[in-house]
């Protein structure tokens, strides 16, 4: 064990995602690649945990950053107007699509989501809220409360009354061999059940549009949509969870409950908004959020420092029309990546912009394989390339590049996953 894995252990958390038996230490990056501390590169397939959006070491974020530093008040807290927050909160309204749009500022995705169902249950005066299996919202006791992820509910106590839906468990026989139609028509008798059984005063449906930290899974697009028509006759609102969908990443839509034909009643974000500052947020309709009060209230939420960070990386998202290049970008890599469902060993190759992942099984008996996703793990490390991992069972590989992948670096990785997962299914 290295000396600084040991002290790590020593005095962190005994439950850590610390990826790889021989963990890294990053200690460098520029543009898609990461250096650790023995000198060795990488090309980053997950860009921390889906954080660095546009890569390493973006002149446009550094300067801005530093040009609000160099100023010298970092933060005034929320008790003084701020102009790179009033600037950059129009944007996201107006981005959002959602009506009279109003922007509240965090330093997480967890804050931001707690946010969202704060002003949910105050505005229909119900504790009583809809979730996804599968799903992961964050670590306050609301958002593990939502969270349909066995791994990541700890928590024995619920402050919220939670009915968890169909929807996301696609590769169960209950939905395995329906044609989207079918599927969502059964999703949605499904929740017309649980509102006419068992959900009588229902705040709102939480969802993510592509589960992240669930392994990428992809409800049929239109699923979302038509649960929104049901929603509407109750009067229960939706809240889609962006965190990691935002800002152009699918693709087809600047965020990802685009592709549902929905527009949310709010949406949240945080993760790639900042391009590895700490920046999160809630964009709702006005009148949701002014409900909040005086809980509409963040020290270091909407911080200069932040703003200029998320400032910059939205204008360099939009000025490079980046949700273009992920959408050409992760074409060709899925195209390539297909080939892999061939392999006993994998269940599925699926994705969306650059979302992708690769969902690895037994091929004995067809039972997921954490195992396969590890070894997969390390042989992409070994080659070179860093990926993420995920799903309900950890037997997910999931890849979210920076959206500023160049073509070249999309084919090196796409080339590096083909070859990893090949040799791991020679010795499965
Ligand atoms: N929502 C989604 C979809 C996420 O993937 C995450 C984190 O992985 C969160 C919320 C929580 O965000 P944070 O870790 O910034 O609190």
């Amino acid at each position: 064990m290295s000396e600084l894995l040991s002290r790590h252990r020593a005095v962190m958390p005994s439950w850590s995602p610390l990826y790889y038996e021989s963990p890294l230490e990053i200690v460098s990056g520029k543009g898609s690649r990461v250096t650790d501390a023995e000198g060795r590169t990488y090309l980053d397939f997950f860009t921390g945990i889906v954080t660095n959006m546009l890569g390493y070491d973006v002149a446009e974020v550094r300067e801005a950053v530093e040009r609000q530093i160099a100023k010298g008040v970092v933060h005034t807290s929320a008790l003084y107007l701020i102009r790179s927050q009033v600037e950059l909160a129009e944007k996201i309204a107006r981005l959002s699509g959602i009506p009279d749009a109003k922007v509240f500022f965090t330093n997480s995705g967890t804050e931001a989501n707690e946010t969202a169902l704060l002003l949910a249950t105050h505005a229909r005066g119900s504790d009583e809220v809809l979730a996804m299996r599968g799903s992961y919202h964050g670590r306050s006791f609301g958002t593990v409360a939502v969270t349909g992820n066995r791994a990541w509910k700890n928590s024995a106590l619920s402050p919220l009354n939670v009915h968890y839906l169909h929807g996301t468990d696609h590769a169960s026989p209950l939905f395995r061999d329906l044609s989207e139609r079918e599927y969502i028509d059964r999703c949605v008798a499904d929740l017309r059940a649980v509102l006419d059984t068992t959900a009588p005063n229902v705040a709102c449906l939480i969802a993510e549009p592509i589960q992240g930290v669930g392994g990428f899974a992809m409800p049929p697009e239109g699923l979302y949509g038509a649960y929104k028509e049901v929603l509407d006759e109750h009067g229960i609102l939706f809240v889609s969870d962006e965190v990691q969908t935002g800002w152009g990443r699918t693709g087809t839509d600047f965020f990802g409950i685009g592709a549902h034909g929905v527009t949310p009643d709010a949406m949240t974000f945080a993760k790639g908004l900042g391009n590895g500052f700490a920046v999160g947020g809630v964009v709702a309709r006005g009148d949701l959020m002014d409900g909040l009060g005086a809980l509409g209230v963040a020290t270091f939420g909407g911080n200069p420092v932040s703003m200029a960070a998320a400032g910059a990386t939205l204008d360099y998202v939009l000025d490079h029309d980046l949700q273009d290049n992920a959408l050409r970008q992760g074409r060709t890599i899925l195209e390539g990546l297909r080939a892999l469902r061939e392999l006993p060993c994998v269940l599925d190759v699926r994705g969306k912009g650059l979302m992708f992942a690769v969902e690895m099984v037994d091929p004995e008996i067809g039972a997921p394989s954490p195992a396969l996703a590890a070894g997969v793990l390390e042989a992409t490390r070994e080659r070179g390339l860093l990926v993420g991992k995920g799903g309900v069972h950890g037997n997910v590989l999931r890849m979210a590049p920076p959206l500023t992948l160049s073509t070249e670096e999309a084919a090196e990785g796409r080339d590096i996953l083909l070859d990893a997962v090949h040799a791991v299914a020679e010795q499965a």
